[in-house]
């Protein structure tokens, strides 16, 4: 049994491995695979410190550090269900797909999340290559570029405002007949002179030369009528789904968009249990974010065990 175990191993749970061990706990990381999105990832510019690294060399260095320390890692485990502790300070037990199961006094939930996908011909073709999921991270990379914004939800429209400030134009293309964003965030969009709106469109492809994207093609679902716009970007901002479908059953505290709930030191709803990263409620997805809040939370889960 560990005294910590994390359960997935991106930037969070690599982060909170190396502060748990180097508290000298008995540490393990269980996880599909790892590095997490990070190996989805070409070029990385906000990693603050590095001012240029890829996905790949990124997650290469995280596993390397990691294994610095004495960390038991367990790849290609998929956690399938969570059985809390039924005593205070008892032993919370993951259990994985395999039918293997682990015991651990605390946890660290970090099993991220994913982009919601278009689901489209082209996207997963061009992925990187011009089909980009995130603004913060990939919107420098389309400066003096034409972009289409996929979604007009609150996260499309203010990736529309964000992007209209880098790139030369940006079409936001929304699938129902109105944006479901804030006013206050589509007020802000109509006054931006380089951004037009396309309501009840639904894309069908993204287009592209073999190499790259250059233009989409959307239906404009009140003609039926097939639309074609040039463009060499398109950021997709239709959600980011938590990987939380393994705790439903669970007595975690989750929030209407499936996120774990955590307090300011990374505890969930249950004693012992703490979770980090996109996986959580705390916002803005970011690789420097999920490293902080791994860390947190494994200095959270020590100062729980320590009162035990
Ligand atoms: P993840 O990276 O999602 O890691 C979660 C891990 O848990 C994965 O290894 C997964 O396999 C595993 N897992 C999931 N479910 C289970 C389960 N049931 N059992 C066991 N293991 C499980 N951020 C930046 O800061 N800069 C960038 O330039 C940047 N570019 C990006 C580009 C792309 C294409 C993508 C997809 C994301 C990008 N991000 C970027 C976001 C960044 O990658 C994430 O914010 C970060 O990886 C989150 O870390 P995490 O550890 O919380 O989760």
């Amino acid at each position: 049994a560990y005294e910590v175990l994390m359960v997935g191993g991106g930037p969070a749970g690599a982060a909170a491995a190396i502060y748990a061990a180097r508290k000298g706990i008995r540490t393990g990381v269980a996880t599909e695979r790892f590095g997490g999105q990070v190996l989805d990832t070409m070029a990385i510019e906000n990693f603050i410190s590095v001012s240029e690294t890829n996905g790949p060399k990124l997650a290469a260095a995280l596993e390397e550090h990691v294994k610095q320390y004495e960390v038991d890692i367990m790849p290609l485990q998929r956690a399938v269900k969570l059985v809390p502790s039924t005593q205070p300070g008892g032993e919370h037990e993951v259990v994985f797909e395999s039918g293997a199961s682990l015991k651990s006094r605390s946890l660290i939930l970090a099993t991220g999340a994913r982009w919601r996908e278009m689901g489209v011909p082209g996207e997963e073709e061009y992925r990187n290559k011009g089909v980009a999921y995130c603004p913060h991270c990939d919107g420098p990379l389309f400066k003096g570029k034409r972009v289409a914004v996929i979604g007009g939800g609150n996260s499309g429209v203010e990736a529309a405002i964000d992007l209209a400030g880098l790139v030369e134009h940006v079409t936001l293309i929304e699938f129902m007949d109105e944006l479901r964003a804030d006013a206050v965030l589509q007020k802000k969009l109509a006054s931006l002179p380089n951004v037009d709106v396309i309501k009840g469109a639904r894309t069908t492809e993204v287009n592209g030369d073999g190499k790259r994207v250059n233009g989409l093609t959307y239906e404009d679902r009140s003609s039926g009528e097939l639309r074609r716009l040039e463009l060499e970007g398109i950021f997709v901002q239709i959600g980011l789904v938590p990987n939380t479908e393994w705790l439903t059953d669970s007595s975690i505290e989750l929030s209407p968009r499936g996120e774990i709930v955590v307090d300011d030191h990374g505890m969930t709803s249950v004693p012992g249990i703490f979770a980090a990263g996109d996986v959580t409620t705390v916002p803005y997805k970011q690789i420097v974010i999920a490293m902080g809040e791994g860390s947190k939370a494994a200095l959270g889960a020590f100062d729980y065990l320590i009162r035990l």
